[in-house]
């Protein structure tokens, strides 16, 4: 389906330009922005995707990642194609990076009235870049919030303030990569920059619950010293956002070995001196990361097997144990 999109104006000629992520793509007629996605028909700009699912499965919320929302839950999860990053290591980028991915249509009341008989908590905006499949998220997620279901975006951050402002009034929960802290290799591997992800973290902190991950990607982020510049980004913000670090494996163009998983252990130590919540991901049963401690008294708040997944150690929101407030929404 295709539908006009938002966020955007004329140009000279039938140009238009996309004013819907920090690209900002000058697009001729017939042609596509950067995220292939949309399209410039005769001066006006359509999504292409509108409404087209490469994906859609019912998943444990904490596969998102996200821990501390709703742990234990299951969500809708949906997915499209294409993505305004080009990261050589994708590890989904058989739709994200292939224009010719399958998908199925789907109306935004079909994905709404899935959630709602599955038992699920809402609808996650996943598996690809959402922010490119704008104006059909903020479709179904109206329609999950008029359903008093739950909106989740799993997504790169990379979107501008006028769009990501009509996002957050719909969205109840973010996991944003913060790929790395260089903005050279911001630029030169996903093609993007690291201010505005940065800013994406901080709107989304103050508007919805948010938690962050880092792919550990060898020979792109694996030093001590950029590992401490995050550390200490989301130390300053607030200790209490969960950082997830994500072990690389070879994937898409990039074939260098995956992660070392002693130093991720080391990264999970220092960064548990200045943040509350730190997960390794994508390693055997977490190397013992998984659970969620209380920051006051270290009492197990919840335990994770994989992804199963128990609340042990809260009541009423607040510790059994010492009565700290936990900051899980449940
Ligand atoms: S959403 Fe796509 S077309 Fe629009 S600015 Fe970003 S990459 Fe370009």
């Amino acid at each position: 389906m295709e539908r006009e999109a938002r966020h955007y104006s004329a140009e000279s000629g039938s140009a238009v330009r996309c004013h819907l992520c920090p690209h900002e793509c000058r697009i001729a007629a017939g042609a596509a922005g950067t995220c292939g996605v949309r399209i410039n028909r005769d001066g006006k700009l359509f999504s292409a995707i509108y409404g087209e699912v490469t994906s859609v499965a019912m998943d444990p919320i904490e596969k998102k990642p996200l821990y501390h929302f709703h742990p234990g839950s299951q969500i809708l999860s949906i997915g499209t194609k294409g993505c305004n990053f080009r990261c050589a290591f994708c590890q989904n980028w058989s739709i994200s990076q292939d224009l010719n991915a399958r998908t199925a249509a789907y109306r935004p009341e079909d994905i709404v009235q899935a959630a709602r008989t599955n038992n699920s908590i809402g609808i996650a905006y996943t598996y690809s870049e959402p922010i490119i499949w704008f104006e059909y998220v903020l479709e179904c997620a109206r329609l999950a919030r008029e359903a008093g279901l739950k909106n989740v975006m799993v997504t790169n951050g990379f979107v501008n303030p006028a769009p990501r402002a009509e996002l957050l009034e719909l969205i109840d929960a973010m996991n944003i990569d913060l790929k790395t802290f260089n903005d050279d290799t911001y630029r030169r591997i996903p093609h993007g920059r690291l201010q505005p992800v940065l800013d994406t973290i901080v709107a989304a902190h103050a508007a919805a619950h948010v938690e962050i991950t880092t792919l550990v990607v060898t020979g792109m982020n694996d030093t001590m010293e950029e590992m401490r510049a995050i550390i200490d980004w989301i130390a300053a913000l607030d200790p209490g956002i969960p950082w997830h670090i994500s072990r690389y494996h070879p994937s898409y163009k990039y074939d260098a070995p995956a992660t070392d998983v002693d130093f991720m252990l080391r990264v999970h130590e220092a960064a548990r001196k200045k943040l509350h919540h730190v997960y390794c991901g994508n390693i055997a049963n977490g190397r013992g990361t998984s659970d969620t401690h209380c920051p006051s008294c270290g009492a197990v708040l919840v335990a994770r097997s994989g992804y199963a997944t128990r609340i042990t150690g809260i009541s009423n929101g607040a510790c059994v144990k010492c009565g700290r407030a936990s900051g899980i929404v449940q």
